[in-house]
């Protein structure tokens, strides 16, 4: 599995449409690789997403998954899953406000407001036609990916007054000492 490189705002790739994969790719050894290349990628950065555009590749594609990190603690486990060709049906409730960060954007922490809940149909890896209600941190990263998919950073939504660098975040928010 290789580790691939991060591609990060500034990037004009990171602001275009990114294209639909047609479903026959799904099943080339190539594709099947590069999701496995983008979830070790995600692991190794200590993202819980990961959009393909962030990885130079302009196709609506990306992996998730929530684990427990040290930034991220007491966090119930779910995935990894690919995610492509990706579209929120519905926006199911009101707003609600919560930290996000970016691979994209390193080093920045700021909140940004989304629908609490959405639901979300997508193909798996498995070419099989998913479609599920989310809700929660779980649908703030489909959010977050599905944005990326259209040339959309975090960045844009972020409440610029709650902006952050990391090491405060660290400190202030997840009362770490360093
Ligand atoms: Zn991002």
């Amino acid at each position: 599995m290789k580790t691939l490189k991060l591609t990060e705002f500034g990037n004009p790739i990171l602001r275009l449409k990114a294209k639909q994969i047609p479903l026959k790719t799904l099943r080339t050894r190539e594709f099947k690789s590069l999701i496995k290349d983008m979830i070790h990628t995600m692991r190794k950065t200590g993202g819980v997403g990961l959009a393909a555009p962030q990885i130079g590749k302009s196709i609506r594609l990306a992996v998730m998954e929530i684990r427990e990190t040290p930034d991220r603690p007491k966090l119930k486990s779910r995935g990894p899953i690919a995610i492509i060709n990706p579209k929120i049906k519905k926006n199911l409730n009101s707003k609600v406000s919560d930290w996000e960060g970016c691979l994209s954007f390193p080093g920045v922490r700021g909140k940004v407001q989304r629908p609490k809940s959405i639901m979300v149909e997508y193909y798996n890896e498995e070419v099989e036609k998913m479609a599920e209600k989310a809700t929660g941190l779980w649908a703030r990263i489909f959010q977050h990916e599905i944005d990326h998919l259209n040339g959309i950073g975090c960045i844009d939504k972020m409440n610029t007054k709650t902006m952050m660098t990391t090491t405060e975040f660290r400190v202030r928010i997840l009362k770490k000492k360093i």
